[in-house]
């Protein structure tokens, strides 16, 4: 795919842009934005996060960003403020890229962010400028916020809400925002349409699909296709259940499932299942809101894609006690991964720092490492250990959990990590190790979904953990599978 810049935008027509909430969909539009070309004026209410921001420095992990926010910010066209007023004055059109987590002690979102970044924008606006919402909110949302928006500024009903929900992946941010498989308009007018069109002026002429349609179905694109992505991978680790339970293979299961086209292979990748800032909370919510509207038996089922999600994580740890002998009570366990996801260091909802505290809740000694997310990761979990290199975490190991699958740990050498832990035993939560070569360089291999095989005998293997902790390690029991 092409990474060069699109088109500029024309000059007479380019809207001023501010991006109100700088985070990791913010951030990343705002400089996107302003290589392309626009004035960009990015927003939070994070002191800390405008500074960092303004003197070049990207608050989180995300490959490529940085240089862009250098380009973005010599051009020029780039500032970053705490200041609405100034933002109020500076924009023709406004993107609110605020968070929208889960609710505490509910599965609704939390829209407290998203009602006061609209509210105190709106009271501030006093000619005709465009809202845009790209945040991923409930169905009737933007209906809400027009009514909200429209009671509050003084520029009364003709001030509009558009709805442009966004689609980046972390880990591929800038390509998926400079060059998206397509941009959705959720409008209201004709007014509306052009001020978008304008304002993705560059993206359009790439000739990107674009949807242009209500704020409901704008709303729902996103929710819905969210609740497809994360059905596919629960209907893969499903069919890993029933592989644990039948001796199947679900690689292999996988693999003939998508070389049929209308299946395809993407997000058929069975493993310790999807977690981070969006799916988790993001299906829930509109479990919950379909169930405010009474409609709550059409995405029913995504409460079983959600269970099946959360027993990956419980089978995972189970896995892992099994392979430790039937207790984890002081066992020493290197914890390969934090982040939700690899090339990212957010660990919201991430399975990897779920099944790491599960285990140190049960008595193992826990080292976690991960190339980027590990301050985060200490922020949720201060807790547990977190090792400086991959050689730490599993110095002493007496099993290896692949949590997150970076690049470090999936072309790291089985020979070398064998030489640091005290027991070659591995666990690939994610399926995205070389099992055979595992295999061969002494490792018991094991992974859900998959028969165990034995180990090939090497005889340079050290010393188990049985005689260290002076317990029984069962190798030859398998999963019930
Ligand atoms: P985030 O928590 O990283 O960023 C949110 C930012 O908004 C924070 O910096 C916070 O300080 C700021 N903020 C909160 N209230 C504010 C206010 N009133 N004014 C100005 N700033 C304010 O969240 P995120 O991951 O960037 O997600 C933002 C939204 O985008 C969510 O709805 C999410 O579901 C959606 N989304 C995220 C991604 C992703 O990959 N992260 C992808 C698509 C959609």
């Amino acid at each position: 795919m092409s990474t060069l810049p699109p088109a500029s935008p024309s000059p007479e027509r380019a809207p001023r842009l501010t991006v109100i909430g700088t985070g990791y969909l913010g951030a990343t539009h705002a400089v996107a934005m302003a290589y392309l070309g626009f004035e960009v004026l990015g927003v939070d209410i994070d002191q800390r996060k405008v500074d960092l921001l303004n003197e070049g420095t990207v608050p989180f992990f995300e490959p490529g960003l940085p240089e862009k926010l250098d380009e973005a910010l010599a051009s020029g066209r780039l500032r970053f403020t705490t200041d609405l007023d100034e933002a109020a004055e500076f924009g023709d059109v406004h993107f609110v890229c605020v968070g929208t987590p889960q609710q505490m002690g509910s599965e609704a979102a939390d829209l407290r962010f998203v009602d006061s970044a609209f509210t105190e924008l709106a009271r501030r606006i006093t000619r005709k400028v465009l809202l845009v919402g790209k945040s991923t909110v409930p169905i009737g949302t933007a209906e809400r916020l027009t009514t909200l928006v429209q009671e509050i500024s003084p520029l009364g009903a003709e001030l509009e809400v558009a709805w442009n929900p966004e689609f980046l992946r972390e880990g591929f941010a800038v390509q998926d925002t400079l060059h998206p498989d397509r941009l959705v308009f959720g409008v209201t007018s004709a007014w509306a349409e052009d001020r978008l069109r304008a304002a993705f002026e560059p993206i359009l002429a790439e000739g990107t699909p674009l949807i242009v349609t209500d704020l409901a179905t704008a709303e729902l694109v996103k929710s819905a296709a969210n609740s497809f992505l994360a059905t596919k991978i629960s209907y893969i680790n499903a069919m890993s259940e029933v592989c644990e339970a039948t001796g199947a293979d679900v690689i292999r299961l996988a693999e003939a499932l998508g070389l049929d086209e209308r299946i395809g292979s993407k997000f058929l990748k069975p493993g310790l299942g999807f977690g981070g800032g969006c799916l988790p909370k993001d299906i829930r919510s509109f479990k919950h809101r379909a169930e405010e509207l009474g409609i709550g038996e059409a995405v029913a089922f995504l409460g079983e894609v959600d269970a099946i999600n959360v027993r990956r994580r419980l089978r995972t740890v189970a896995l892992i006690r099994q392979v430790a002998g039937g207790d984890l009570m002081g066992v020493r366990v290197a914890a390969l991964g934090a982040a939700f996801k690899p090339d990212s260091d957010d660990v919201r909802d991430a399975p990897a720092l779920d099944v790491a505290r599960m285990l140190y809740l049960e008595g193992a000694i826990v080292s976690v490492y991960d190339p980027e997310a590990s301050v985060n990761a200490h922020r949720v979990y201060p807790d547990l250990e977190y090792a400086a290199s991959l050689d730490q975490a599993l110095a002493g190991a007496e099993v290896t959990v692949l949590l997150t699958e970076w690049q470090e740990f999936r072309t790291a050498d089985p020979a070398q990590m064998g030489e640091q832990v005290r027991t070659r035993t591995v666990v690939d939560t994610r399926n995205a190790l070389d099992a055979d070569r595992f295999r061969a360089a002494g490792w018991d291999y094991w992974a859900l979904g998959r028969p165990h095989t034995a180990p090939v005998p090497v005889p340079v293997v050290a010393s188990n953990r049985s005689q260290a902790a002076g317990r029984v390690v069962d190798k030859s029991a398998d999963l019930p599978c």
